[in-house]
């Protein structure tokens, strides 16, 4: 069975392709036959093409098109032609899944992609500009290689929040925002649920017996509160904006600073736009990156605002983590995951510092590892600490063979 996964960023495509033997889904992740991620942000009208397969194979090409659809499409065909081929033609695909960023209140699971699904997919735009748009041009790609009679899933990061309860949902604004849409909905909801399933295999329980915290911490960041399986608190809300300071983003600030800075320096919805989603953060402290590597780097070499950036990253992610404690009432484990969650030691080693009074212990030698898939707390640590790799493409292949075998 072929399952394809794309994956739509608002500058950038990925996609991957799973064969699995058999029908059979695998207890494990199984690595991707094929793997393509197509780049348009580094030169106006040319995109990055980069692709490789299993066989060791790697395509780089700069592929000059405008519009988007197209360029998808000429990533797709590397799937059956050129060096990179590994099906002998597009139908032996049998499903494809797509990561939908935002499903708002309606999407509480993942759903076969109907044409009904699409348009309410499409009236999400205003809450997801740069990526519901994507999604549904890979939706219409899929379509037009294809047809409709594929089956096509899409699986929504919010879905994993929807069942928040209402306290932790709900601004405390006037209450006629909740009729606007105007809620917390969450993000990196594959990433967080995908984790706490993993964990709970890691650690031989049910997952309807732990209270998780999961820690995702990429160039976007946000933690989630997970009891009995489900998602009770989060720090992303209404947009991915709010919650930990991020690469580029801010994460939570007082409000009254953006209604300062429209009334002093006439800031408008776009320029506001701007600088909280690209030019604040880690990169917006420290003058120097996005990326946690070079803000350590530049730490070593004393650069005092990168040690600044790095100090609010810190008292920002315990300051979460301690809120989705109190959520929780308890904690039987701490999972980091994503590009820092899973390589940073550094991080993960300040993080868990200010719950050692509970109990926690992290065992130095097996953090300073940053293994793959394992606890590294001590044997006698009250709360066990888990670094996890997310494979939300896996998490997305998944949902696809449960919908399908459901049917
Ligand atoms: P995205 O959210 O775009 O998927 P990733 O999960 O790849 O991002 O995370 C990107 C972040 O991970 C960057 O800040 C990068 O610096 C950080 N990162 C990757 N490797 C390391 C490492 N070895 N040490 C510290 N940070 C790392």
């Amino acid at each position: 069975m072929n399952i394809l996964v794309l994956n739509a960023g608002s500058s950038s495509q990925k996609s991957c392709l799973y064969a699995l033997k058999q029908n059979v889904l695998p207890s494990q992740p199984p690595e991707p036959l094929w793997e393509a991620q197509i780049d348009w942000t580094h030169q106006q009208g040319v995109a990055e093409l980069k692709v490789k397969t299993t066989t060791g194979v790697v395509l780089k090409d700069e592929l000059s098109s405008v519009s988007r659809v197209n360029l998808t499409l000429q990533m797709l065909e590397t799937l059956w032609s050129r060096e990179t081929q590994v099906l002998e033609k597009p139908q032996q695909i049998d499903i494809v899944g797509h990561r939908v960023v935002h499903g708002g209140e309606k999407f509480r699971s993942s759903t076969l992609v109907t044409p009904e699904v699409k348009a309410a997919i499409a009236s999400l735009t205003e809450l997801a500009p740069a990526h519901n748009p994507a999604n549904l041009e890979g939706m219409e790609v899929v379509e037009q290689i294809l047809g409709t009679e594929l089956p096509q899933v899409a699986v929504f990061d919010t879905a994993f929040h929807t069942q928040m309860p209402l306290a932790a949902a709900t601004y405390p604004g006037p209450y006629e925002w909740l009729n606007k849409g105007i809620r917390r909905y969450g993000f990196h909801g594959i990433s967080h649920q995908y984790c706490a399933q993993q964990a709970a295999q890691l650690l031989g329980r049910e997952l309807k017996h732990l209270r998780l915290i999961t820690c995702h911490l990429g160039n976007g960041c946000s933690l989630a509160a997970i009891r009995e399986g489900y998602s009770v608190d989060t720090t992303m809300g209404f947009t991915p904006l709010e919650g930990l300071m991020m690469g580029t983003r801010s994460g939570s600030v007082d409000p009254g600073i953006l209604i300062h800075l429209m009334r002093q320096d006439n800031y408008t919805a776009d320029e506001l736009d701007q600088v909280l989603n690209k030019a604040s953060g880690l990169k917006g402290i420290s003058g120097i990156s996005a990326d946690m590597r070079q803000i350590m780097t530049a730490l070593t070499e004393g650069n005092s605002r990168a040690r600044l950036a790095l100090e609010i990253y810190i008292h920002r992610l315990r300051s979460g983590i301690g809120a989705m404690l109190a959520s929780l009432g308890g904690l039987d484990a701490l999972i980091f995951t994503a590009g820092i969650g899973e390589n940073s030691s550094d991080v993960r080693a300040a993080a868990c510092e200010s719950f050692e009074f509970l109990g926690l212990k992290l065992d130095p030698q097996k953090n300073i590892r940053s293994p793959e898939d394992r606890d590294i707390a001590t044997a006698n640590s009250k709360v066990r600490v888990l670094v996890i790799h997310t494979q939300e493409d896996w998490a997305i292949a998944q949902e696809c063979w449960h919908l399908l075998h459901s049917n």
